[in-house]
């Protein structure tokens, strides 16, 4: 068993070639990951079966619970296969994309490459911008050629670099009529299903209607309530003790997606600020302000957020990061989100390890100054409407929290959805949820503040009260005399009652 380091940001990693070992699996575990990103759109089942045998064994060793986010490539259209090594474009080239399965660069089609989405071809305008690799390589859209299977869209390279394989496709100018999902979504998703994923990512949602056609999917398989749109602040945890529930993460980063926010919110499991498309189908210079925005929107309406893509880009290749990226992963979490993601840095970089020990640094930092900033109510998150019991009770534990310094918040949770609303209250205290669904301590893992552990059902809530107090002493992780806050219910072997917080000082006894 590792020892037990106490979060409050969590930390997501994108697992790749750098990183698809289990013993460096296990050192990014120790260095603070808790959710792992499997990106379909790079990469074969074969490879994620691999990968999902080794976090799963390492959560095994380490009794770390871990979570696995499958991100489905959605509408994103990206370029087909391209050979070793990419193809160097030079401004003022002319390339092609063209309907059929290619590899581009190779013999007889230097200059030509297909694509995830061969329609759009019929879609492209002449004069409009495409751009590829997160706007790393602009064209200009110059005419169409040939007809039917065999048609061309001929481009200009307007700034040129590297282009390799299943790289992104943005046509900012254009909504194209694309599915939400292909046919190789509805193939991880199914593979996703099999492999118990703890969630799924829908990349390039433009509108409530994308999420909820996820969403009926899942529903076929069984894995989200048929007739029952849990979209509530508790995640729908609470209104389902299956373990195989799937919660669906909508990734923000497109326009539509901005206009369509709330529509989406109130769809959707939980937010992706997804800064790498957002930047490049967005005006760039908006990019800070938007994700300020989605964060105050998602805590409005009690959704979890995570702030993705190059957090700390430079680590790819360098052992430090910039002082700019230091100050982007701080604001982040000022802003209030859940997770801060990293993409190449862990995924194809040189010092993945380093790059999570310097996130883990950079939240560690920021989360004790966050805690010395105004301990004003005023903080105290508003919901919409009158209130529920957990949200009520989340509320209060706050306030409690607050006033009595305390230094952890502990729970019982069966479901998961009580300890979804405590973490929705951003108390910067460690929350520990105890409970013996395994399932769902994997994926609580993704929230703000939270340790998962596992306990046995206790027989009664003082038992409870006396052995979160032993653990606490035996492991050191609190001294005699430290406030704690309990949350359960009464009787704790009641379900979906949480009805009890108890102000606990270490070391009390309890008969
Ligand atoms: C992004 O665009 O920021 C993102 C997270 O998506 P992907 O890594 O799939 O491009």
């Amino acid at each position: 068993m590792a020892s037990i380091e106490f979060l409050i940001t969590k930390i997501i990693a994108t697992l790749g070639p750098a990183t698809s070992r289990k013993e460096m699996i296990r050192e990014l575990v120790e260095a603070g990951v808790r959710v792992f990103r499997i990106n379909f759109s790079h990469g074969e089942f074969a490879d994620y079966d691999l990968l999902v045998d080794h976090i799963r064994k390492v959560q095994e060793e380490t009794g770390i619970y871990i979570s696995i986010l499958g991100d489905l490539s959605g509408p994103k259209i990206r370029t087909g296969k391209v050979i070793e090594g990419g193809v160097m474009l030079r401004n003022g080239d002319e390339i092609r994309f063209v309907k059929k399965d290619i590899t581009g660069g190779a013999a007889g089609n230097e200059l030509s490459f297909s694509t995830t989405l061969p329609s759009f071809i019929d879609e492209a305008r002449p004069g409009e911008r495409i751009l590829l690799d997160d706007g790393n390589i602009q064209l200009e859209c110059i005419a169409k050629e040939g007809s039917g299977e065999d048609a061309a869209l001929r481009c200009r390279v307007v700034a040129g670099n590297l282009l390799t394989s299943a790289k992104g496709i943005n046509l900012p100018e254009s909504r194209l009529s694309v599915p939400s999902l292909n046919d190789k979504d509805l193939e991880c998703v199914d593979y996703a299903v099999r492999k118990r994923f703890d969630f799924l990512a829908l990349s390039f949602v433009r509108s409530g209607n994308d999420v909820r056609e996820l969403k009926k999917l899942l529903t076929s398989y069984k894995v989200r309530p048929a007739g029952l749109d849990i979209t509530g602040g508790d995640l729908g945890f609470s209104t389902l003790y299956d373990d195989d529930y799937i919660p669906v993460i909508s990734k923000i980063e497109k326009p539509q997606a901005i206009e369509n926010l709330e529509e989406i919110l109130e769809e959707t499991d939980g937010i992706m600020v997804a800064r790498g498309d957002l930047g490049v189908e967005m005006d760039l210079a908006e990019v800070a302000i938007l994700q300020k925005h989605i964060i105050r929107k998602c805590s409005e309406y009690g959704k979890p957020v995570i702030v993705a893509t190059q957090m700390l880009q430079s680590m790819i290749h360098d052992p430090v990061p910039t002082r700019a990226e230091v100050s982007d992963v701080a604001n982040a979490i000022i802003d209030g989100a859940d997770a801060v993601m990293l993409s190449g840095e862990t995924a194809v970089g040189e010092y993945p390890v380093g790059t999570v020990r310097m996130m883990n640094r950079i939240a560690s930092k920021t989360n004790a100054y966050i805690k010395t900033l105004d301990a004003s109510s005023e903080k105290l998150i508003r919901y919409k409407g009158p209130l529920n019991r957990k949200a009520t009770m989340a509320r209060g534990v706050h306030q409690m929290a607050r006033d009595i310094r305390a230094k952890f918040i502990i729970c019982w949770t069966n479901s998961g959805g009580s300890s979804v609303f405590l973490s929705q209250q951003r108390m910067e205290v460690p929350l520990i949820a105890f409970g013996e669904n395994r399932k769902r301590l994997q994926q609580l893992s993704i929230l703000y503040s939270i340790t998962p552990m596992f306990m046995q059902q206790p027989d009664s809530g003082s038992q409870f009260i006396s052995r979160i107090n032993d653990l606490l002493l035996e492991n050191q992780w609190a001294r005699e005399g430290d406030p704690i806050i309990i949350v359960a219910s009464d009787p704790i072997t009641r379900r979906g009652i949480t009805n009890r917080a108890v102000i606990h000082y270490v070391g009390e006894r309890m008969d």
